[in-house]
């Protein structure tokens, strides 16, 4: 996001550091990799809190680890990896720090199997607007039947903190705003609050023996053909976690024909797989396979012919890693290719162009119906663009490829226009890369819960955060 500037940047060590640069009154802003595509980890003149030097890991059984902050994903899973272990609901920028991924309930390919971050936490250290450190464990604090919470600091103040009453969309993974349910969790409400509540200074995540993983590359003819295997491949991966079959897919990933033909060559010829023919799409699954098992790949193949596929699929079989990251690399090119692509008429036709994208979701029975939505209201503003994203969960990354920035007006209208058509149908804008400071994505946060749903979360906020000090700015403004 261009335009940031900060007070100053602090690089604390421990959570009492955290806690005195929140009691000194400025307005801060926590901020992990700067990965987000929000502008939530932009400063706009806060001090800005780094959470880079917060970097210990301890495994405290052997399902459970606690990690900083600053804590990489890469480099979780790399501590991980030592004990056979794994951390499921990785985003596919796996340099996102653990705080940022918290804050945001990130979410990646895999969500269709694990959920996304807030089934893992288990407990989390936060530092609060006051500067007091909050110890708290899942179960410690439960929404009383009159729904709110009543919270105790450290001085005996009490405060009560209203629960909003909106309803969430019933969909894998959201990150539009506060979490709220009725009898929820406390610590719900911080995960995905995006900084704005607390900052979290370590988290305390359940972790699973690693599992052993193939991934396949399959083409297909149309989108209704990719949505097809989609679904068969889905009911496959249901019945295996019933103990009812040997197909256990963890995540599809989809890539459009339109995002394919802007992949250059070498990134095909990288990951030795021939480009697709011109209207093809291509779906890359992830399958688990336990050790020692034949039926996986001959029952995959017994679907995919099932479902039509002729072309026989790209593998890298368990344990080729090399082959893996390929295809994964290949995954990457798309995003890549599009984020040059906005880089080039960024410098060559106007400086305000930017990245034009949605992250929207739907239930998967409507997945055709929000294609259909997003490739037409692209196509009736005349715009070139590309979609791609994690299909097994129905959330999609429509993108436009801007050659202006009329385009880039036009597209946030698509944007729009799209974010009504999933409402409707029971979806949400929002799906895993949060609000910021992004004034398209605060529309599109009013836009799923209305005015009175902001001003709920308004009276959260205040109740915890009086002086607007932490993220000021970040999901929603101090006033409309
Ligand atoms: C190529 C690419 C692919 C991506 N793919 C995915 C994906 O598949 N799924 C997905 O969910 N996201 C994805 N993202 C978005 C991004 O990676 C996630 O939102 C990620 O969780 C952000 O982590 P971060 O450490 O970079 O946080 P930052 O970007 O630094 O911060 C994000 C927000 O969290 C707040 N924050 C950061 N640290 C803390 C803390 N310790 N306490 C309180 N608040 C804090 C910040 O103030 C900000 O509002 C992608 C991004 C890129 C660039």
């Amino acid at each position: 996001m261009p335009g940031g500037f900060a007070a100053g940047v602090a690089f604390p060590k421990a959570a009492g550091e955290v806690a005195s640069l929140v009691a000194s009154g400025r307005r801060v802003l926590p901020i992990g990799a700067q990965s987000s595509l929000t502008g939530g980890a932009t400063p706009r003149g806060d001090l800005i809190v780094s959470t880079r030097a917060l970097t210990a890991v301890a495994l405290v059984s052997g399902d459970r680890v606690r990690a900083g902050a600053g804590v990489p994903l890469v480099e979780l899973q790399q501590a991980l990896a030592a004990h056979r272990l794994y951390y499921p609901p990785i985003p596919t920028f796996d340099g996102a720090f653990v705080g940022g991924t918290v804050a945001t309930n990130a979410a990646g390919a895999a969500t269709f199997k694990y959920g996304s971050t807030r089934r893992w936490v288990e407990a989390l250290t936060i530092v609060l607007a006051d500067g007091s450190v909050l110890e708290l464990r899942r179960g410690d604090v439960i929404a009383s039947a009159d729904d709110a919470f009543e919270l105790e600091y450290a001085s005996g103040n009490i405060v009560r903190i209203p629960v909003p009453t909106y309803k969430m969309p019933d969909v894998p993974k959201l990150s539009a705003g506060y979490f709220a349910r009725p009898g929820m969790d406390l610590i719900d409400l911080f995960i995905g609050s995006e900084g704005t509540l607390g900052i979290v200074v370590d988290a305390t995540l359940r972790v699973i023996p690693m599992p052993r993983r193939c991934l396949v590359l399959v083409t297909c003819e149309s989108d209704q053909r990719a949505i097809d295997v989609t679904a068969a491949l889905r009911r496959e991966a249901a019945a295996s976690w019933r103990g009812e079959g040997p197909l256990d897919v963890s995540a599809i990933e989809y890539i459009d024909s339109r995002a394919l033909a802007k992949v250059p060559d070498e990134a095909f010829s990288r990951a030795n797989v021939a480009r697709p023919r011109d209207t093809f799409a291509a779906l890359l699954a992830q399958v688990e396979i336990p050790a020692a098992d034949d039926d996986t790949l001959q029952r995959l193949d017994a679907v995919l012919s099932e479902c039509g596929i002729d072309d026989d699929p790209y593998i890298a079989a368990p344990g080729d890693d090399r082959a893996a990251r390929r295809l994964r690399e290949l995954r990457e090119a798309v995003p890549s290719a599009i984020n040059a692509l906005v880089a080039s008429a960024k410098a060559s036709v106007d400086p305000d162009i930017q990245k034009t994208a949605g992250d929207l979701i739907v239930p998967f029975d409507r997945l055709a119906d929000s294609i259909a939505l997003y490739r037409r209201s692209f196509e009736s503003r005349g715009l070139d663009y590309a979609i791609w994203g994690h299909l097994s969960d129905g959330n999609l990354h429509p993108n436009v490829v801007p050659r202006s920035m009329d385009d880039v007006e036009r597209g946030r209208d698509a944007i729009r226009e799209m974010a009504r058509g999933v409402i409707a149908m029971g979806g949400a804008p929002l799906a895993e890369h949060g609000v910021g400071r992004s004034a398209l994505k605060q529309q599109l946060l009013k836009e799923l819960y209305g005015e009175r749903g902001i001003e709920e979360m308004r009276a959260v906020k205040r109740s915890l955060d009086p002086t607007w000090k932490l993220s000021p700015g970040v999901l929603f403004p101090e006033a409309w």
